[in-house]
């Protein structure tokens, strides 16, 4: 049907915008970075029962290697600074995952010492709640994200210089 029956079943046709949202969704490399017990639980996504490697989703040392990063548990005002530092050193394209009720609104920590979300400094893409969320609901949250980074628009013309990369309305 369409342009696909002429060229045949051999043939994809698709934009570059496309081809770069898919190859960027199936290569999401997470900061290692965990701040409380939502970090436990994220390492346990990365295992092997879950083996967030299938998705092509590899946890990276380095803030210069990664594309996203997993906000997994409270975030203190001590800790703030240094969580914006390693955002920074990561290079664009990249991503934020609130995880847990902690990272996303403090959790049950209403306290002078804890910060109320971390949408309080940093832009989130997606937001998972629970208290801890389980690993299935990491996945889902980050298959949330692989949705969210292919209805992104100019993704190639920006690559190239031209105009900026256009995030899908939340
Ligand atoms: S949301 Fe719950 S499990 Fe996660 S860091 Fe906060 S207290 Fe710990």
């Amino acid at each position: 049907m369409g342009v696909g029956q002429p060229l045949g079943d051999n043939i994809i046709t698709t934009s570059l915008d496309g081809l770069v949202n898919w190859a960027r969704k199936s290569s999401i490399w997470p900061m290692t970075f965990g701040l409380a017990c939502c970090a436990i639980e994220m390492m346990a996504t990365g295992a092997s029962h879950n083996d967030l490697d299938r998705f092509g989703i590899i946890f990276r040392a380095s803030p210069r290697q990664s594309d996203c990063i997993i906000i997994a548990g409270t975030v203190t005002k001590k800790m703030l600074p240094v969580i914006k530092t390693v955002y920074e050193q990561m290079p664009e394209p990249k991503w934020v995952v609130a995880m847990g009720a902690c990272a996303c609104s403090g959790g049950i920590f209403d306290t002078y010492s804890v910060v109320q979300g971390i949408d309080e400094a940093l832009p989130v893409d997606v937001y998972i709640p629970g208290c801890p969320p389980r690993p299935e609901a990491l996945l889902y949250g980050l298959m949330k994200l692989q949705d969210k980074i292919m209805k992104e628009k100019n993704s190639f013309g920006a690559t190239l210089g031209f105009g900026e990369r256009l995030e899908p309305a939340a």
